[in-house]
């Protein structure tokens, strides 16, 4: 498949999760022209040594699907609910930097903070340095929010975010909800919204929508598949409800141009 050829963007997925769970649903993805970014994320990570070998495999897994006709990058990068006891923030950059190098990687990611406790903020805090250091670069961060005491961690977030000075356009803040998402385009980051049943339904995009269409190129859908995979993103697309307009940006247009992807309109 070309650059040129018409396609949507699902801008936060698990593809190794998918791959491995519901491999079907590649040709699935395939066959509906969408493009993937697959965030890092493991379920099972209790040491520095898991943690390599999951980004290693990651990596891997999305350089062998690319090769199986399916287009998708991946961001690199701990989750919060990644980190193993013996992961010390001078670990970080070595873990990460192979992979800054590696052209599927359009940058870092899934980062931020779960439940706020001391080591997420510190390698949240060392993730964000990588990111500017290797900003030039066109690496892109890609932020978590998490469900519990969302809004008091979406702020914190936010606070540590705003102590590094020119991340907000290469910064996307994920998982926002009608209540959370002013905050972030306020500080001019971008903003994710999830669609599935268990984080945001099309009554928040609405919502969202009629709110702020000040900020509708800001704004990036995506669905977070992985062992459980969701089609609302291809139901958005495919609703009339919605105006045209707003599903190429939500589904298309803004998810290029955050990431630097060439996509056909
Ligand atoms: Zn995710």
């Amino acid at each position: 498949m070309s650059d040129t050829d018409q396609l949507f963007i699902d801008s936060h997925v698990h593809l190794d999760h998918i791959f491995e769970e519901n491999p079907g649903r590649i040709e699935w993805l395939k066959t509906r022209s969408f493009l993937v970014v697959s965030w890092a994320y493991s379920q099972h990570i209790k040491s520095i040594q898991e943690l390599e070998k999951y980004l290693q495999h990651q990596a891997e897994t999305i350089r062998k699907l690319n090769s199986k006709g399916l287009r998708c990058h991946f961001l690199t990068g701990v989750h919060p609910r990644n980190i193993p006891p013996d992961l010390q923030v001078l670990d970080v950059e070595p873990l990460l930097a192979p992979y800054l190098d590696d052209p599927l990687c359009l940058g870092i990611g899934e980062i931020g903070l779960e439940t706020g406790r001391r080591s997420e903020k510190l390698i949240f805090a060392e993730q964000l340095a990588l990111g500017s250091k290797y900003k030039a670069k066109g690496m892109r961060i890609g932020v978590h929010t998490p469900r519990e005491n969302k809004a008091e961690i979406t702020l914190q977030i936010i606070s540590i975010l705003n102590s590094y000075s020119g991340l907000e356009d290469i910064t996307v803040i994920d998982h926002c909800t009608p209540q959370t998402i002013a905050w972030v385009l306020k500080k001019h980051y971008w903003a994710g919204i999830t669609l599935s049943p268990s984080k945001s339904g099309f009554n928040d995009l609405k919502k969202i929508i009629d709110r702020y269409p000040e900020y509708q190129d800001r704004i990036m859908c995506n669905t977070d598949s992985g062992s459980d995979f969701y089609e609302d993103l291809n139901t958005f697309i495919n609703d009339s409800s919605f105006p045209e307009n707003v599903r190429n940006r939500f589904a298309r247009e803004n998810a290029a141009a955050f990431f630097n992807l060439t996509v056909k309109k």
